[in-house]
């Protein structure tokens, strides 16, 4: 069993805390680790070394900085299957879904590698008669990532290398659910060379977190979680004067339109839907078919969900894996039996899945519900596990409404062959993160991971240039050399 450690001003030290959180392979049940769950004297000590490698980290030029970040780059790749094995083992999902989490983890410390021109700031010459007037950017000193389960690798590199290109330090707080990538990923950053206290890693939970909203030396807080979790972190971050974004979670709506092709539609639905167990926070959660899309797209859909091979995601031709724990399989059960109750009728059902030899794994497997009622718990709620609801309307504007009243708002995807139909939906969709014949519409590093209404609380959001924006603070110099001063040589 991994011993695991934090990671505090270039040091693995262990926890000061006795009280851990078990980690199981959510396939085998095989307890991998035990999380140690850290509190104010771990985040203190964390906060306090990057606060102190600030100054000089602040002062390397960003072309050096970003040195570190080539480096890490080829790391990555030189580890890149280890490190996917080790997210497969610790969260579930497959080899391939990990290998997809592990490209987005290489592509983001690419685009955070152009710092040296996305920093830059602009000027304008005699704003007034011999006034210059200029805007720089500086970072803003300790930043953290608070990190969710499903992306034990991605998300943290959503923050994390802009963080530091732009000159800030970071701390990474992991979900305890899921600590051994980090773990890697901590041991590469150390091989970069990085100066002592610009990364650290701290372990834990809610002590942990909270320990850190509170602490006066973070600057800057980002967190991807859960939308209880998100209002927590946004609330009390900015009461403490901090900046900070959060990312709540979802219930993203599919439109399927008569004309859409159906054998693509339904691929990609399906792999939407139940890809990484319907553990994303861009799974397809509701399938909306508009009109005559009704018949053939349900028929399609219940084949797709029947027919997805179920299993350990380290074996070959698995398609899906297991959810992350019992009580999370427990929950998915019990909402799929809350919306047969609330009048769904379920198609394909899921419940009471057992895999051989993997008995004591938390699967669920692929769930079909349709006639989902809107006001239905299962419509509202967020599942995170591999459950499409169905809907039924008979217009692209019903369609529209139906994703419109949704409180969440993270995605929403039409599939069409109609322009005018697609025009119209990516013009009037409430979500931030839009589809047109796309399943998971999750936008490339250089774009900004957006998310509305109750799927993101702050302004800026990460990756691209809003991680640009979010870890700089814009400096404005006006200035005055009347002539008459300059000396004459
Ligand atoms: P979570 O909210 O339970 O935990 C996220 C992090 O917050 C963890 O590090 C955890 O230790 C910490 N935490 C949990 N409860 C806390 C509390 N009461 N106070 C302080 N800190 C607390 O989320 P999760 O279950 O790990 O992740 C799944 C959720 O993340 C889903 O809702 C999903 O939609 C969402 N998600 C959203 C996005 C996005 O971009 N919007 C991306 C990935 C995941």
């Amino acid at each position: 069993m991994e011993k695991i450690l934090n990671y505090i001003n270039g040091e693995w030290q262990a926890a000061q805390s006795a009280e851990t959180y078990p980690v199981h392979n959510p396939a085998t049940a095989e307890l991998l680790a035990e999380t140690p769950l850290c509190g104010p004297m771990e985040v203190d000590a964390a906060a306090c070394a990057a606060e102190a490698a600030f100054p000089a980290w602040r002062r390397t030029p960003v072309a050096e900085r970003v040195q570190y970040l080539f480096k890490l780059k080829h790391l990555v790749e030189e580890n890149f299957e280890d490190l996917s094995r080790t997210i497969t083992i610790e969260n579930g999902k497959t080899l391939e879904e990990a290998r997809g989490e592990m490209r987005r983890v290489v592509e983001n410390i690419e685009v955070a590698a152009g710092m040296p021109i996305l920093m830059q700031g602009y000027n304008s010459e005699d704003i007034a008669a011999g006034i210059d007037e200029t805007m720089i950017r500086q970072p803003l000193g300790v930043c953290v990532t608070i990190a969710p389960f499903n992306f034990p690798a991605m998300i943290p590199f959503w923050f994390m290398p802009y963080a530091i290109a732009a000159g800030n330090t970071y701390v990474i707080k992991p979900s305890e659910r899921v600590p051994l990538t980090m773990q890697k990923i901590f041991r590469l950053l150390e091989q970069t060379g990085l100066p002592r206290g610009v990364v650290n890693l701290v372990n834990g939970s809610k002590q942990a977190v909270d320990a850190l909203l509170d602490h006066p030396l973070v600057k800057g807080v980002t967190f991807v979680g859960s939308t209880p979790t998100a209002r927590h972190i946004y609330a009390r971050a900015a009461q403490n004067g901090k900046r900070v974004q959060a990312q709540g979670g979802a219930k993203n709506p599919i439109v399927i339109m008569p004309d859409a092709d159906a054998e693509m539609c339904t691929q990609i639905v399906a792999d939407s839907a139940f890809g990484s167990a319907g553990q994303r926070c861009l799974a397809a959660s509701v399938a909306i078919t508009v009109a005559e899309a009704r018949g053939w797209f349900t028929e399609s859909i219940c084949e797709a969900a029947a027919s997805r091979v179920v299993g350990y995601g380290l074996e070959p031709g698995v398609q899906m894996g297991p959810v992350i724990s019992p009580q999370s399989r427990q929950r998915i059960e019990g909402l799929i039996g809350k919306g047969a109750s609330e009048g769904g009728s379920v198609l394909v059902d899921g419940r009471g899945a057992v895999i051989p030899r993997y008995e004591q794994g938390n699967f669920v497997r692929p769930t079909v519900i349709t006639e989902v009622p809107p006001a239905s718990e299962l419509a509202r709620t967020e599942v995170f596990g591999p459950v499409l609801g169905l809907m039924h309307v008979a217009s692209l504007d019903e369609a529209i409404a139906l994703v419109n009243q949704r409180a969440y708002g993270n995605m929403a995807c039409i599939f069409t062959r109609d322009g005018g139909a697609a025009r119209k939906f990516r013009y009037e969709v409430e979500a931030g993160n839009v589809g047109i014949n796309i399943g998971v519409a999750a936008p490339m590093a250089f774009f900004p991971f957006s998310g509305w209404k109750e799927s993101f609380f702050g302004d800026m959001h990460g990756q691209g240039w809003d991680a640009v924006e979010f870890f700089t603070q814009k400096k404005v110099v006006i200035e005055r050399w009347p002539k008459e001063w300059t000396r004459k040589f």
